[in-house]
């Protein structure tokens, strides 16, 4: 056979070893775990006396886990969180009026099954969107499609897909992810036109899918939000139906925690002072 046939030929169909062979197959098959994995495990499995079927079990095993931990990667990566936090660094006692127990038992994610809502509502600064990405981080690793976004993103995005004829497609895309995180509904009103976006992205939600809210304005302010009492009505109406409210008042985490730094620096600079 001539070089230039050699080159020619598709790599690993009748020349090559096995192994040549087997890590194109298992490329094609898209098993990278298999192809990492199955020469350490065979080798692993042969000093131990495993046999072929459990061999065999075993690298699909490693796939399988592997798989899923790529999943739940790219389902983070399509949510568009801003940031990823978790509960693991959320520190209850600074947020007494927080339920701790709801938080722990909505990051189960069972509220998502039911299609259910949760709403956050508190002054600035007490973790309102900690919480909101910590649930929705949780629902990542738990299965669910996520999208995270900001009510005034949410909004601008909207308007731009109308401008450019392609509502319907994002308000499908909005419609079909399994929970949906509004962030940060505050007091910006809205264009009627904005407000009533807004509105169609909750009620195309409504018992379909789980969204969750974020604002530091109490129910009876949305209004100025929305601009009006009967879209608001609507909107609540719609929101609340099947919810859970974290109320989360109290003092604002990033201040107490700057005082905190303050009066830690302030005590640093005392012990350095000469004592008189
Ligand atoms: P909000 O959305 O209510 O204005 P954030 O969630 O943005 O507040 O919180 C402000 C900052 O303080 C963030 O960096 C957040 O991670 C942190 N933070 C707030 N509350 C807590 C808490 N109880 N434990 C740990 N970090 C917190
Ligand atoms: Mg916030």
């Amino acid at each position: 056979m001539s070089r230039a046939s050699d080159d020619k030929m598709p790599a690993g169909t009748t020349a090559g070893t096995p192994q040549v062979l087997l890590a194109h197959h298992l490329k094609q098959l898209k098993l990278p775990t298999v192809l990492r994995e199955y020469e350490k495990l065979a080798r692993e499995c042969a000093r131990n006396g495993i046999d072929h079927t459990r061999y065999l079990l075993r690298l699909i095993e490693l796939e399988l886990i592997d798989r899923e931990r790529r999943t739940v990667k790219r389902r983070i990566r399509a949510a568009r969180f801003p940031a990823v936090k978790s509960l693991d660094t959320f520190d209850f006692t600074a947020i007494p009026s927080l339920n701790k127990m709801l938080v722990l038992e909505l990051a189960r994610c069972e509220y998502i099954l039911r299609r259910e809502n949760i709403i956050a509502l508190g002054n600035s600064g007490t973790g309102k969107t900690h919480v909101a990405l910590a649930l929705g981080l949780a629902a990542c690793q738990k299965g669910f499609t996520v999208a995270f976004t900001t009510a005034a993103a949410l909004v601008n995005q909207l308007m731009e897909a109308r401008d450019e004829k392609r509502l319907l497609k994002m308000q499908r895309d909005l419609a079909a992810v399994k929970l949906l995180v509004v962030d940060e509904l505050s007091y910006v009103p809205l264009s009627p036109t904005g407000a009533e976006l807004l509105f169609e992205t909750f009620s195309q939600r409504y018992e379909r899918g789980s969204t969750i809210v974020t604002s530091n304005l109490p129910f009876e302010d949305w209004t100025q939000v929305l601009g009006s009492e009967r879209l608001t009505g609507a909107l609540l109406d719609r929101l609340t139906h099947h919810v859970s409210i974290l109320t989360m008042n109290g003092d604002s985490y990033r201040l107490k925690q700057s005082a905190h730094r303050r009066r830690a620096a302030g005590a640093e600079q005392n012990q350095a002072a000469p004592a008189d």
